[in-house]
């Protein structure tokens, strides 16, 4: 009889599967019907050799230090600074508009005070901040709203950006500094040995069983259990009862080229030319050294696996009616993660989310705090105390002497692996 079965073995499904085990000493069997753990954030080896993000470029970013100390268990880093540049009006550019994406654009030769006065004499305050639209155009105003904001979006969501929560372009600030990191958080960096290593030290535990290729609703009835935890489409569970939530997909299109570097960053974004919306060269983010190069292009799309809830007000509401039928369920299962939540979710923030419902959970079942939290039961910092001193990974090998996981390249049935 296992305790837990979680649904979902990327970020959301393997923190709380590595705190229910090690913390509270909980049998968990974690199911994913991919062939792989690491969820959206899997990276592996591409024929080529190159380390490669199979669902799209993931760079790690945080401002908690929780959430950084909780991964560190399991990995070591690369100390990374990410930064993007926009193509527009056949210039690559600085993204975040900054005050060099300004002079360059323009041909002028602003100071960073200047650049405060530019905003002022271009912006188009607006009285409400409600959509994507509002906070760039009253931030920036038209020119540059149409330049770097207008077409991308429409690419991305397939919808228009007056469709969509402020939130989704207030994620990329304008600065009137010569700041051109894309994130200022105060953690910035990448698993030394990749996100997949990092997982498999995450997950290597006597109590958590993993099962690849397998969907949840084939073995639910023939495994005994006594709590799901559900991190997959929180409408498909519920067998799209409300109808379904909006996602938006993704399509990748890889390319291996026979030279050392490829393009000048990182991250280019093409808001205005061809159909995708961003080229990613992973080697700058994984810092691998190699003779070839690989690159992946981001197309976006309505149908496919869903990568993106779509963050408006219509969406919030029927996810609400899922909310509170998941609430009423709360005794069998219980939701978390980016699909789980229906919430635009960066990497830290789920693990915050797990490690949050990690803490109720032990606090509720057992009435008092589990190993060498702060003592009060509440919060990030008793989800992390450590329940039999397991949690020590090392980052390239095993955080506990055992051999690493066997993740199957190919099989055609569900796979036990451990
Ligand atoms: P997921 O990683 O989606 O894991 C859910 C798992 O559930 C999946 O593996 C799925 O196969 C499994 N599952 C679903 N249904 C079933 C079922 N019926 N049976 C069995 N298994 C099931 N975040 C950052 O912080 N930085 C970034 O740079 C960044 N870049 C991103 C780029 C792209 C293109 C995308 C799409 C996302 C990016 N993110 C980034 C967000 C990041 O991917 C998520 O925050 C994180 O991976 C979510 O983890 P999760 O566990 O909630 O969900
Ligand atoms: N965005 C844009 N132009 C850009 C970069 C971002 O219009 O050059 C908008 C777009 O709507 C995008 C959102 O800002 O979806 C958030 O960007 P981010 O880079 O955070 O997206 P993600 O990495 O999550 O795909």
């Amino acid at each position: 009889m296992f305790d837990y079965l979680i649904v979902g073995a990327g970020f959301a499904g393997s923190t709380l599967a590595e705190r229910l085990a090690c913390g509270m000493g909980k049998r968990v069997l974690l199911v994913d019907k991919r062939m792989h753990i690491g969820g959206n954030a899997y990276d592996c080896y591409d024929e080529a050799g190159v380390l490669i993000h199979k669902y799209g470029p993931h760079i790690f970013h945080t401002n908690s230090k929780q959430v950084f100390d909780y991964l560190s268990r399991f990995t070591k880093w690369r100390q990374y600074q990410h930064h993007v540049l926009a193509s527009v009006d056949g210039q690559l550019v600085p993204m975040p508009i900054n005050v060099d994406t300004i002079n360059m654009l323009y041909g002028l030769k602003l100071s960073s005070l200047e650049m405060e006065g530019f905003l002022e004499s271009v912006a188009e305050p607006r009285e409400q901040i409600k959509t994507s639209e509002d906070v760039v155009i009253s931030r920036v105003g038209k020119e540059l709203y149409e330049k770097f904001f207008k077409n991308y979006t429409r690419k991305q969501w397939g919808l228009d950006p007056s469709e969509l929560d402020a939130s989704v372009t207030a994620r990329v600030p304008t600065r009137t500094n010569r700041d051109t990191r894309y994130f200022t958080d105060q953690y910035q960096a990448m698993p030394l040995n990749g996100f997949t290593r990092m997982f498999e030290n995450m997950l290597a535990h006597e109590n958590i069983t993993i099962m690849l290729n397998a969907d949840y609703k084939d073995i639910k009835d023939q495994i005994p259990y006594r709590q799901m935890i559900f991190t997959g489409p929180i409408d498909e569970f519920f067998e799209y009862r409300f109808g379904p939530l909006p996602y938006r997909s993704l399509q990748f299109q890889f390319e291996t080229h026979d030279k050392q570097v490829f393009q000048q960053g990182a991250v280019i974004n093409y808001p205005n030319d061809y159909a995708y919306t961003r080229c990613t060269e992973f080697k700058y983010l994984t810092g691998q050294v190699h003779p070839k190069t690989t690159v992946v292009y981001e197309y976006a799309q309505a149908e496919g696996d869903p990568y993106y809830p779509v963050p408006r007000p219509e969406n919030a509401e029927l996810y609400r009616q899922y909310q509170s039928l998941a609430t009423s369920e709360a005794s069998k299962v219980v939701f978390a993660g980016r699909l789980g939540t229906y919430k635009y979710y960066n990497m830290d923030q789920v693990v915050a989310q797990a490690l949050t419902l990690y803490s109720k959970i032990s606090t509720a079942s057992n009435g008092h705090v589990i190993g060498a939290g702060n003592g009060n039961g509440n919060g990030l910092a008793h989800a992390l105390g450590n329940g039999n001193g397991h949690s020590n990974g090392n980052g390239n090998g095993n955080g506990n002497g055992k051999g690493p996981i066997y993740v199957p390249k190919r099989s055609t049935k569900s796979e036990v692996i451990r």
